[in-house]
Protein backbone atom coordinates (compact mmCIF):
# COMPACT_ATOMS: atom_id res chain seq x y z
CA UNK A 1 0.00 0.00 0.00
CA UNK A 2 1.48 3.49 -0.68
CA UNK A 3 -0.21 6.85 -0.53
CA UNK A 4 1.03 9.97 -2.61
CA UNK A 5 0.57 13.14 -0.95
CA UNK A 6 -0.74 15.20 2.12
CA UNK A 7 -2.98 14.19 5.11
CA UNK A 8 -6.14 15.68 5.10
CA UNK A 9 -6.61 15.07 8.68
CA UNK A 10 -4.76 13.57 11.46
CA UNK A 11 -6.98 12.32 14.18
CA UNK A 12 -8.08 9.76 17.11
CA UNK A 13 -11.54 8.00 17.58
CA UNK A 14 -12.62 6.39 20.61
CA UNK A 15 -15.78 4.55 19.12
CA UNK A 16 -16.81 1.17 20.37
CA UNK A 17 -16.02 -0.24 17.19
CA UNK A 18 -12.46 1.32 16.84
CA UNK A 19 -11.91 -0.18 20.50
CA UNK A 20 -12.95 -3.57 19.13
CA UNK A 21 -10.97 -3.30 15.87
CA UNK A 22 -7.44 -2.43 17.90
CA UNK A 23 -8.08 -4.33 21.36
CA UNK A 24 -7.24 -1.19 23.11
CA UNK A 25 -8.73 2.76 23.77
CA UNK A 26 -9.12 4.24 20.75
CA UNK A 27 -7.59 3.83 17.00
CA UNK A 28 -4.97 6.33 15.41
CA UNK A 29 -6.07 7.28 11.39
CA UNK A 30 -5.01 9.74 8.93
CA UNK A 31 -7.27 10.28 6.96
CA UNK A 32 -6.04 10.67 3.14
CA UNK A 33 -8.28 11.29 -0.18
CA UNK A 34 -9.14 7.52 -2.04
CA UNK A 35 -7.01 8.88 -4.88
CA UNK A 36 -4.34 8.86 -2.86
CA UNK A 37 -4.31 5.50 -1.89
CA UNK A 38 -2.74 2.57 -4.35
CA UNK A 39 -2.50 -0.98 -3.29
CA UNK A 40 -0.88 -3.87 -4.88
CA UNK A 41 -1.55 -7.70 -3.59
CA UNK A 42 -4.71 -9.14 -1.59
CA UNK A 43 -6.77 -7.53 0.89
CA UNK A 44 -9.92 -8.60 3.24
CA UNK A 45 -12.60 -6.20 4.42
CA UNK A 46 -15.35 -6.23 6.48
CA UNK A 47 -18.38 -3.94 6.38
CA UNK A 48 -20.61 -3.44 9.85
CA UNK A 49 -22.57 -0.60 10.99
CA UNK A 50 -20.76 2.02 12.56
CA UNK A 51 -21.67 3.91 15.61
CA UNK A 52 -22.35 7.24 13.20
CA UNK A 53 -25.35 5.05 11.69
CA UNK A 54 -23.11 4.81 8.16
CA UNK A 55 -21.52 1.18 7.12
CA UNK A 56 -17.73 1.31 8.38
CA UNK A 57 -15.48 -1.07 5.99
CA UNK A 58 -12.32 -2.60 7.64
CA UNK A 59 -9.10 -3.68 5.13
CA UNK A 60 -6.75 -5.68 6.22
CA UNK A 61 -3.74 -7.66 5.33
CA UNK A 62 -4.87 -11.65 5.01
CA UNK A 63 -2.06 -12.46 5.26
CA UNK A 64 -0.37 -10.89 8.58
CA UNK A 65 -3.94 -9.36 10.01
CA UNK A 66 -2.39 -6.33 9.93
CA UNK A 67 -5.39 -2.84 9.63
CA UNK A 68 -4.85 -1.21 6.63
CA UNK A 69 -7.21 1.22 6.20
CA UNK A 70 -10.80 2.37 6.88
CA UNK A 71 -13.86 3.62 5.02
CA UNK A 72 -16.96 4.92 5.66
CA UNK A 73 -20.01 5.03 3.43
CA UNK A 74 -20.73 8.12 5.54
CA UNK A 75 -17.39 9.67 3.10
CA UNK A 76 -16.53 7.48 0.07
CA UNK A 77 -14.05 10.24 -1.11
CA UNK A 78 -11.50 9.29 1.39
CA UNK A 79 -10.06 6.61 3.60
CA UNK A 80 -8.51 6.37 7.02
CA UNK A 81 -5.45 4.59 7.06
CA UNK A 82 -4.30 2.83 10.51
CA UNK A 83 -1.43 4.93 11.73
CA UNK A 84 0.44 1.60 12.60
CA UNK A 85 1.36 1.17 9.35
CA UNK A 86 3.52 2.84 9.74
CA UNK A 87 5.23 1.70 12.39
CA UNK A 88 8.71 2.72 13.02
CA UNK A 89 8.25 5.61 10.74
CA UNK A 90 5.33 7.69 12.20
CA UNK A 91 7.32 10.05 13.91
CA UNK A 92 5.39 12.88 11.73
CA UNK A 93 1.68 11.85 12.99
CA UNK A 94 0.31 14.85 15.13
CA UNK A 95 -3.45 14.24 15.53
CA UNK A 96 -5.57 17.15 15.70
CA UNK A 97 -8.82 15.70 17.37
CA UNK A 98 -10.18 12.94 19.26
CA UNK A 99 -13.85 11.77 18.05
CA UNK A 100 -16.49 9.64 19.91
CA UNK A 101 -15.13 11.15 22.90
CA UNK A 102 -18.74 9.81 24.31
CA UNK A 103 -17.25 6.33 24.58
CA UNK A 104 -13.23 7.29 25.54
CA UNK A 105 -12.36 5.45 29.16
CA UNK A 106 -10.33 7.22 31.78
CA UNK A 107 -7.81 4.60 31.57
CA UNK A 108 -7.02 5.54 27.72
CA UNK A 109 -4.03 8.52 27.77
CA UNK A 110 -5.13 11.05 24.92
CA UNK A 111 -3.36 14.26 25.15
CA UNK A 112 -4.85 17.14 27.60
CA UNK A 113 -4.55 19.52 24.35
CA UNK A 114 -6.12 17.40 21.94
CA UNK A 115 -9.47 18.48 21.26
CA UNK A 116 -12.50 16.28 21.96
CA UNK A 117 -15.90 15.99 20.11
CA UNK A 118 -18.51 14.23 21.34
CA UNK A 119 -18.95 12.22 18.19
CA UNK A 120 -17.57 14.16 15.34
CA UNK A 121 -15.79 17.72 14.92
CA UNK A 122 -19.46 19.35 14.68
CA UNK A 123 -20.74 18.31 18.26
CA UNK A 124 -18.08 19.68 21.12
CA UNK A 125 -18.77 18.05 24.51
CA UNK A 126 -16.28 21.41 25.51
ZN1 LIG B 1 -13.86 4.82 15.60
Amino acid sequence: MRIAGPALSMFMCSCLDCQRATGTGHSTAVLVPLGALSITGEIKSFGSPSDSGAVFTRHFCPGCGNPLFGASSRAPDVRMVSVGFFAGHNDWYAPNQLIFARSHRQWDMIADELPWHETYREKRIS
